[in-house]
């Protein structure tokens, strides 16, 4: 079978492997989509910490099973949703619940053979702490493939209360934000506003996502403030417009009373709306 390789920064190669075989309390899935991340650019680039060369790449994976060895529940031609990052289930913080802040989490693609390949094997760490999803009737492998990030986006709207009636702000237009633009429509947002400094890419996202208004260029505050008559946004994600100063308290400079924040940081429990941690991301 054909597999991308990370072999070092600036080196990743396409190549024949042997097809992987389960073992015991593992899933074999046949992957159908495999999403490229952000992060993999970043690896591509400079590599990982994490990764001991060589390793096939690719954490945002959705395939259908072909052997479930002794695995419990699962069959052949199941559809499923592979989770990227593995807590241990075991810490002090996987027993409070608290899994997304494991500081034992290992990651698929980085400690494990990922989904770049025709084939892979899920680890039984993975099944232990339930984190081989079933994908709904409806939802086709590529949009399951984004399930880890389309949660990261649901995880900063909570936090950001995004809901009716709100002026949204998103800035960033990368898969992330027009994440961020579907999901505030879903909520029930009134307005959505689009922001990016890269032109082409706006008006990409912008053509796929149709915001109510993308921003480019100029002071982006002010022409927000002129879109929301004066009062700015209700919610904004991330929080710092680009080239403003930070500010602990509240993204937006000059915010609406009442206004939320978010920043794009899966790893964050401890950040609320009002005190987000201060993140971004070049998604
Ligand atoms: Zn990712
Ligand atoms: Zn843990």
């Amino acid at each position: 079978m054909k597999v991308a390789r990370f072999h070092a920064p600036g080196d990743i190669r396409v190549e024949e492997a042997a097809e992987p075989v389960a073992g015991p309390g593992e899933v074999k899935i046949r992957v159908r989509n495999c999403s490229t991340c952000g992060t993999d650019v970043k690896i591509f680039k400079h590599g990982h910490h994490h990764i001991k060369p060589p390793r096939v790449m690719g954490h945002e994976i959705a395939g259908e099973v072909v052997d479930a060895v002794d695995a419990v529940g699962w069959a052949p031609g199941d559809r499923v949703q592979v989770i990227a990052a593995i807590p241990c289930g075991n810490c002090q913080e996987c027993r409070r619940g608290r899994m997304t802040v494991c500081p034992n989490q290992e990651s698929m693609g980085y400690h494990y053979d990922g989904g770049f390949a025709e084939y892979m094997v899920v680890p039984a760490k993975v099944l232990a702490v339930d984190g081989l999803n079933r994908i709904p009737t409806g939802v086709g492998f590529a949009e399951a493939s984004v399930a880890e990030p389309l949660a990261c986006v649901l995880n900063g709207q909570e936090l950001a209360r995004v809901g009716e009636g709100d002026d949204v702000v998103v800035m960033g237009s990368g898969p992330i934000g027009c994440l961020h633009v579907r999901l505030a429509r879903s909520r029930g947002a009134a307005r959505v506003f689009l922001v990016d400094i890269n032109a082409e890419r706006l008006e990409t996202a912008a053509g796929l996502v149709r915001p109510d208004a993308a921003v480019h260029g100029g002071d982006v505050v002010e022409q927000v403030l002129k879109l929301t008559e004066g009062r700015g946004p209700t919610s904004s994600s991330p929080p710092r417009p680009p080239g403003r100063r930070r500010n602990r308290h509240c993204g937006w400079p000059r915010a609406r009373a009442g206004s939320a924040s978010s920043a794009a940081c899966p790893r964050t429990p401890r950040s609320s709306a009002a005190t987000p941690t201060w993140c971004t991301t070049a998604n």
